[in-house]
């Protein structure tokens, strides 16, 4: 199926370089920011602005939206979806609960549009780089539907099931990852106070049964892993305020389908403290300081 217009909704440090990749695919994109300084720079990467989402309506035969979170998906998508041709695809890449983003699949079925929650792992560097994972829910006609323009703004993409399984996947292997995270963090807590150095812990670790993304990828004390933010003194990277936007989704959804998650809700508490020491803005590794700090109170 060709695709015409492309309208995006939400141009921050998310949706200003995938639209902008976009156009660089070869694709008209009209673009929508409620930010004056996100809309001038996507209008600086050749998206052209309109002064309304209801202005783009007309003239697109997909729709993107790069939202902070349900709330503004659902009021954006109530608001136009409306207008739009049926047929037209709806794609919401933000990272929102499962009820909210099914409810906007609903509202995209009410007006015969197909749909896909399509959240993204890879962060800012993978929006700009085009290396974006989507993480993606939806009909299988849907999704065949989306992939040529999914794959103009990232490598990886995956069909995870029906409306909403894109998110549930992205919340519960965040879950994951914050849980394993502290986990690794403790770990290097416990060995230098046992007089273990670092280095010799990760050798040990990275091959024996505890290693995981946390300890190999992303080792959250300086030296082992070199690319890791621990090394840049813990300048995101993944910032704790996401992580922790992450991990409420999850005990949300966790309370919803009444899953027992009680390392989900511990880590979550975790960061929540972490986050309202003034620590919202540095990686989430970065937690291994405030778990020494416990230590030593
Ligand atoms: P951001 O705050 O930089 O961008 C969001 C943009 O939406 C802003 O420019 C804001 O002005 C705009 N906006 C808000 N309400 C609007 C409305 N009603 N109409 C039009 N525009 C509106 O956030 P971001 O970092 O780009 O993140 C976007 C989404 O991607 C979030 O759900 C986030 O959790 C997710 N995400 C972010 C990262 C990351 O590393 N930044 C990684 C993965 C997923």
């Amino acid at each position: 199926m060709t695709v015409g217009a492309i309208g995006f909704i939400g141009l921050g440090n998310m949706g200003g370089p995938m639209a902008a990749n976009l156009v660089r695919a070869g694709y008209k994109v009209m673009g929508f920011d409620v930010a004056a300084d996100a809309s001038l720079a996507a209008a600086g990467a050749g998206v052209t602005i309109v002064s309304s989402p209801e202005e783009l309506a007309g003239g697109v035969s997909a729709l993107v939206t790069m939202l902070p979170s349900g709330k503004h998906v659902v009021s954006v998508w109530s608001a136009l979806v409306p207008l739009l041709s049926p047929g037209t695809l709806i794609i919401d890449s933000s990272t929102i609960d499962v009820d909210s983003a099914r409810a906007a699949h609903a509202i995209a079925a009410t007006h015969s549009c197909p749909s896909l929650d399509a959240p993204v792992s890879g962060g800012a560097g993978g929006a700009k780089a085009s290396t974006l994972t989507f993480i993606v829910g939806g009909s299988r006609e849907a999704f065949e539907h989306g992939r040529p323009i999914l794959s103009r703004m990232g490598k990886n993409i995956f069909h995870c099931g029906d409306a909403g399984t894109g998110q549930a996947a992205k919340i519960c292997n965040n879950m994951i990852l914050g849980i394993s995270m502290i986990g690794v963090c403790e770990a290097f807590a416990l060995g230098e106070k046992l007089g273990l150095s670092q280095q010799a812990l990760y050798d040990v670790a990275a091959v024996s049964s505890g290693q995981c993304w946390s300890l190999t990828s992303y080792c959250p004390v300086p030296g082992p892993v070199p690319t890791s933010p621990a090394n840049a003194d813990y300048k995101p990277g993944f910032a704790t305020a996401l992580m922790l936007k992450d991990l409420k989704l999850a005990q949300k959804a966790a309370e919803t389908v009444s899953v027992s998650t009680p390392m989900g809700a511990l880590a979550s508490q975790l960061y929540a403290l972490f986050d309202r020491q003034g620590h919202g803005n540095e990686d989430f590794s970065a937690i291994i300081r405030f778990l020494r700090q416990r230590g030593a109170e």
